[in-house]
């Protein structure tokens, strides 16, 4: 039985245009991520050493990994997305081996983003881990040994993301790793509505419908409880009548009542 996988490389099909609210993380990966991969001459004419591990956290549905879809794609890298648990095979020695080829795999279609989403999974202390100690730790050391060896400018960059950062390992956070932290939070009205209207733009609404004031009473929603309420009001719309033209403000009066914000105050950093 084996829990190898193909490592799947795609080129995304998530931009800039697609994300609302998260300008100044964006500013970040564009500064960190997409300058490098597209001017490494530039780069290494000044001897500036690129950083080749970023690390995404905040609260789930903030849009995490549609940064770093966007990044590879605005960059023209390739994407490669891994979850962290599924590094964790008891199997000996297939974690390294998969590993191995996530890193080789991306050399070879370089320049590539590798994101490994859930990195707190990758811890091995009291009993937080998916896995058993002795592979967690088998796992981050390959990993860390794999970036370590990332030459620089090899156009390889690995993207992190967690919502727990304080479960990160710490080895995984020292200069030439994940040196780049970047916090992904709730957004603000301006980002709500920005949200909002990325999520309904191709949804015929009535003119009843005030996206603003929908901002307003949307407050500690994430971009995914943004992208439900969206969803439902659509729902709504097709119970009222199959044919139902236009989704009303009415119809989003129904969706708030079915949609909480998964943020609560103390999960905000
Ligand atoms: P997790 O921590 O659970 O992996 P995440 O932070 O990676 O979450 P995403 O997977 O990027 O969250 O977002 C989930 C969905 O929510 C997206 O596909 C998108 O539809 C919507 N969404 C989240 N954040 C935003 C945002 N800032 N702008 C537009 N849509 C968003």
């Amino acid at each position: 039985p084996s829990a190898m996988r193909e490592v799947m490389v795609q080129v995304p099909n998530v931009g800039w245009d697609d994300i609302g609210g998260l300008d100044a993380a964006a500013e970040k990966l564009r500064e960190g991520v997409e300058l490098p991969l597209k001017n490494p001459k530039a780069f290494r004419r000044l001897g500036i050493r690129p950083a080749k591990g970023f690390l995404l956290y905040g609260p789930p549905g903030t849009g995490k990994t549609l940064l770093a879809k966007a990044v590879s794609k605005e960059a023209q890298a390739n994407f490669i997305a891994i979850k962290s648990s599924d590094l964790l095979s008891k199997w000996y020695g297939e974690s390294e081996q998969q590993i191995a080829r996530l890193f080789a795999r991306a050399r070879q279609v370089a320049p590539c983003v590798i994101f490994i989403d859930e990195l707190d999974s990758l811890v091995p202390a009291r009993g937080t881990s998916a896995g058993e100690p002795q592979v967690t730790e088998r796992v981050v050391n390959t990993i860390l040994a794999e970036m370590d060896g990332l030459e620089e400018l090899q156009s390889v960059v690995v993207i992190g993301a967690t919502n727990r950062p304080n479960f990160v390992d710490p080895a995984l956070l020292r200069p030439g790793r994940f040196d780049e932290l970047i916090y992904v939070g709730v957004p603000d009205k301006p980002g709500r509505l920005h949200i909002l209207g990325i999520h309904t733009a191709r949804m015929p609404l009535d003119k009843d419908v005030d996206l603003a004031a929908l901002a307003e009473r949307t407050n500690r929603f994430t971009g995914a409880d943004l992208e439900d309420l969206t969803r439902r009001a659509g729902l709504a719309a097709l119970r009222g009548s199959l044919k139902a033209k236009t989704v009303t403000m009415a119809n989003f009066e129904t969706a708030l009542i079915d949609t909480r914000a998964s943020v609560t105050p103390e999960m905000e950093a």
